[in-house]
Order: C-alpha cells, then structure tokens, then sequence
C-alpha cells in the first residue's frame, strides 16, 4: 500500500513502522491500524496510530466480475430448468 502520513501536530513526514490488521478476525473486514512516527524528530517525533479502512471499489476485481456472470447464468439455469433453488 502506498501511502503517505503526515504528522497530525506539525504536518512532518511521518513512517509507518508497524500495522496491526485489527479487521482479519472478521470476515470481508478489512482494517489496520497503521503505527507512525514523526521524523521531525527535532521539534516533534511523536508517534501516532492511523486507522486505515477499505471503503469500496472504484473498479470490482476483474475475479468478481467473472464470478458474478458465471453466478447469474447458475441462478437463470436453475430458475428455466425449474430448480427449487437451494
Ligand atoms: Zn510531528
């Protein structure tokens, strides 16, 4: 993930030098929480932790895309066949 943090206090280049993945116990969660230290190490250097989240697609995986075809061809067979369903 390419990603840059700024320091909430004084707007310094921060590093992510830790990520905890707080969302993999929970399925289709995806969420870390992303561990940062200032490098204005001078005046500042705090560290900080910035939550990062997964929002939506802008473009579905190309995987997905497939596999929803392939599910609505299943389910229209199973309807013109006259399948119970599940
Ligand atoms: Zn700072």
């Amino acid at each position: 993930m390419s990603f840059r943090v700024e320091c909430p206090n004084c707007g310094s280049k921060a590093v992510i030098h830790n990520n905890a993945n707080v969302g993999k116990e929970i399925e289709g969660v995806f969420m870390k929480d992303l561990y940062c230290r200032c490098t204005n190490l001078k005046d500042c250097g705090c560290t900080f932790v910035v939550s990062a989240s997964f929002s939506h697609y802008l473009n579905p995986p190309q995987r997905d895309v497939v596999d929803l075809a392939k599910e609505i061809l299943r389910k229209e067979n199973q309807l013109t066949l006259g399948g119970m369903g599940s």
